[in-house]
């Protein structure tokens, strides 16, 4: 969304107060040319031979974003095998998803093999069980590196005492089941974490990557996973991808070089390819004057985007109804009977009921986490794609509240 004459603008020209009207509020919009915009920005900063952008796909799981992602050229990253099972529905082709599970039932690990998808594990007894009753089916391995990196430490996933991935430490374990059962090792994975701001917290993670696959001779590919860190507020820093980009494919290709041959150099992103994309918009239910706060009361809560009360995310707000107005603080609160804070002492343009905000950066991690908590329901979805708002997904009704429900009175 941009600010242009006064006017908050969707990519074609969109007003988003007309799609309020069009489709009620709350209302998430995405714009699918950001999604394109960062997909090419990424492709162009790394200069290897073999290079694939997986799509994390747990950050917004919509079948049209699924499916304008995959006409970019995208693989993806699934970390349920319901997401399996989506992406699979979207048209991917099994060989171009991975299924990166965490804790999962072995049996589940079973129901992805049948589906055909690439296998990435990251515990030793999972690996185990597979060379026995799969020995045939090359694997990739999740590894920790060991980094501390990330917004916080609940999205830093890469440390010492993470529950995810096998300590690089213990891939002699790992080695010794690849020699009993003839399994072979396809696939190096790291993923350390949400919001790295430093290229250098990906390169050292790289430099453990690359030491370890010298000593893997099937290697198709080694994935660096994600975590690159957007602009969430005004002026905010982002991952310098443009930098981390030369350095990372200096290293790839005397990595290959000295490997004898060129393997894929994979990233899966979530966040770079779609928050940005997002807008949420809401409307003012009531503006309320505390003894020292004003208050903006909100048509949403907690249940539709939990980010700032989860991760203590900041989401930048607008008025988009009064986008030149004097600004005033304001903490924007959500209607659920929580303490479901969107922004505290905030300053924005002077807000009025009926006053339609809009919450940026919410592509990624927000519908994705919507629940129905206090019985609310979900709301809809638009994509924006080539100067049109195409409804992607309905606004659910008191009937899907039901849906699963058995009244035995
Ligand atoms: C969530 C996740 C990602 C995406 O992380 P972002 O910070 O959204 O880019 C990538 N890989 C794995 C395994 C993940 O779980």
């Amino acid at each position: 969304m941009k600010f242009e004459n006064g006017h908050y603008l969707l990519s074609g020209g969109i007003n988003p107060l007309k799609l309020v009207e069009k489709y009620g509020s709350p209302l998430y919009v995405y714009e699918a040319e950001t999604i394109e915009r960062q997909y090419q920005r990424l492709k162009a900063a790394f200069q290897v031979e073999k290079l694939k952008i997986s799509y994390a796909c747990k950050a917004l799981t919509n079948i049209s974003i699924l499916k304008f992602i995959k006409q970019l050229g995208s693989t993806i990253d699934c970390v349920s095998i319901q997401e399996v099972q989506m992406a699979l529905r979207a048209g991917f082709a099994p060989v171009d998803v991975l299924y990166t599970p965490s804790g999962v039932h072995f049996s589940e690990i079973e129901e992805a093999v049948a589906l055909g998808v690439r296998i990435n594990l990251d515990n030793i007894p999972a690996i185990e069980k597979f060379g026995e009753i799969y020995p045939h089916i090359p694997i990739c391995v999740r590894i920790n590196p060991h980094i501390m990196a990330g917004g916080n430490l609940k999205t830093s996933v890469g440390h010492i005492d993470s529950k995810f991935g096998i300590s690089y430490q213990q891939m002699p374990l790992v080695q010794g089941i690849l020699e009993t059962t003839g399994m072979k090792l396809e696939g190096l994975h790291m993923h350390t974490g949400s919001d790295i701001l430093n290229p250098d917290a990906f390169i050292a993670g790289a430099d453990v990557m690359l030491n370890l696959a010298k000593d893997y001779p099937d290697l198709d590919y080694i994935d660096f996973g994600s975590g690159f860190k957007v602009p969430y507020k005004p002026n905010d820093l982002e991952t310098n991808i443009e930098e981390l980009g030369e350095k990372l494919s200096a290293k790839f290709n005397t990595f290959c070089q000295e490997y004898g041959r060129a393997i894929t150099m994979v990233f899966e992103p979530g966040k770079f390819l779609v928050s940005e994309a997002g807008s949420f918009l809401v409307t003012v239910n009531v503006v309320k004057h505390g003894v020292t706060t004003v208050f903006a009361g909100v048509d949403s809560g907690l249940n539709h985007l939990i980010r700032p009360m989860f991760y203590d995310a900041y989401h930048r707000i607008s008025n988009l109804s009064n986008p030149e107005g004097k600004t005033q603080t304001y903490n924007v609160v959500g209607y659920i009977c929580e303490t479901d804070t969107f922004a505290t002492k905030r300053e924005i343009p002077e807000i009025a009921p009926g006053d339609v905000l809009c919450m940026h950066n919410a592509g990624a991690y927000c519908y994705s986490m919507a629940s129905n908590y206090n019985s609310r329901l979900r709301p809809a979805e638009v994509l924006i794609y080539q100067g049109k708002d195409f409804l992607i997904r309905e606004r659910e009704t008191i009937e899907d509240l039901f849906k699963h429900q058995i009244d035995v009175f």
